[in-house]
This record gives structure tokens, C-alpha cells and sequence, in this order.
């Protein structure tokens, strides 16, 4: 008893270093897109993120997936029906020698669906609110981290947390980016997330990006 007590006082007297992160969006980043995925058997990997997330948890990054998931507040499944994927995710991620280190996700939509989840939230990507109830969690690193996702809300997240954006191909990325550059954006943009990995390991990222 005593020792708990002096632990949790000691490590929050303490100062915690700051860790990087690499926040990554899930669907159409880490597995295949699938309209309001809710269902274990229609979890699919991409090729090569089990290997991807291995290298960027041995180079020192957390991995924090960042969600969202307005098919809880359109009733289409129930939070903890995000869980239980999530936790298959997890379950996969460590047969292939990989993990996750958290999962953050917004139930909410701003204007469709029902109570509670009907609300315009600080959650929802574009906002930063998970990657800093994240950052304030896990002791990270904000400016050293990434953000990774195949949507521009992914890439405004990630500039409203003051991370650097990278967006991927897989999913919805070739229309975000088809969208972004129409708008005179040129986001720091990548074929897959093994290759957005693979940039961050070898110091192939620019170190700022317009994507906002
Ligand atoms: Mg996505
Ligand atoms: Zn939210």
C-alpha cells in the first residue's frame, strides 16, 4: 500500500522525458477502408504496416492510432464495439511481431446522430484534441512526432498539434490529395504507410509541411 502511494507520488513530482510519437489514423492508413468497419472478420491489414509499426516502435516512437468514429453517434455500432476491434487489431498487430501502444477515438458527429454523441467536440479530427489528451497521457513530444492518415482532417489534426503531417496513398489518399493540391497545397505524401515509415526512419521528411 505504502509503496503504491510513494510511486505515484514520486512519478508525478517527477519530470517525464518526452517521447516521439507517430499518431496514425486507421482506416485507409492501417487497414483497408471499409464503410463504418465495426466487424472483426472485415479487419484487414494493409500489406506491410505490421513490419512498418515493428521498425518505428524499435526506432522509439509511440504509436497512438487516432480515430474517428461517427458511426457510434449515427448508431451504427456502440463504443465498445470500436473496442473489441480494436483489441483484434491489437491481437493481430502482436502475432506479427508489432503493437500499438494506445487507441484514442471520437464517437461523435457534429451535426448527425444521437445523444450523447451529437456534438461538436474538440475530438474530431481535423481538431488536435486526441493527439494532445494523448500527449498529456503519455508524456509525448508533439514537435518530434508525426501524424500519418489518408484524409486532410488527418493532416489538420496533425498541424493543429504542431506534429508533422504525412499523408498516405492507401484509402481515400488519392482524392485527398487530388483535393489538396487543388487548393495549392503540396502535402509531404507517401505510397503506403510502410513508406511514410520508412521516410521518418531514413530523415527523408521535410521538417515542416503547408498541409492545413
Ligand atoms: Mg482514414
Ligand atoms: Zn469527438
Amino acid at each position: 500500500m505504502t509503496c503504491k502511494v510513494l510511486k505515484e507520488v514520486f512519478f508525478t513530482a517527477e519530470a517525464v522525458p518526452l517521447r516521439p510519437a507517430v499518431f496514425l489514423d486507421r482506416d485507409g492508413t492501417l487497414n483497408e477502408e471499409v464503410d463504418y468497419l465495426w466487424r472483426e472478420e472485415d479487419l484487414r491489414l494493409l500489406p506491410g504496416v505490421p513490419q512498418a509499426l515493428a521498425a518505428l516502435r524499435q526506432a522509439g516512437f509511440v504509436l497512438v492510432v487516432v480515430t474517428n468514429q461517427s458511426g457510434v453517434a449515427r448508431g451504427f455500432f456502440e463504443p465498445a464495439d470500436v473496442e473489441r476491434l480494436h483489441a483484434a487489431m491489437q491481437r493481430r498487430l502482436q502475432a506479427a511481431g508489432a503493437a500499438l501502444d494506445a487507441f484514442y477515438f471520437c464517437p461523435h458527429h457534429p451535426t448527425t446522430g444521437r445523444p450523447p454523441y451529437v456534438q461538436d467536440c474538440a475530438c474530431r479530427k481535423g481538431r488536435p484534441g486526441m493527439l494532445l489528451q494523448a500527449a498529456a497521457d503519455l508524456h509525448l513530444d508533439l514537435a518530434a512526432s508525426y501524424m500519418i492518415g489518408d484524409k486532410e482532417a488527418d493532416l489538420q489534426a496533425g498541424v493543429a498539434a504542431g506534429c508533422r503531417p504525412l499523408l498516405v496513398l492507401t484509402g481515400y489518399g488519392a482524392e485527398s490529395l487530388r483535393r489538396l493540391r487543388h487548393q495549392g497545397v503540396e502535402p509531404c505524401v507517401f505510397a503506403d504507410l510502410a513508406a511514410a515509415a520508412h521516410a521518418i526512419l531514413n530523415g527523408g521528411c521535410p521538417p515542416a509541411s503547408t498541409a492545413s
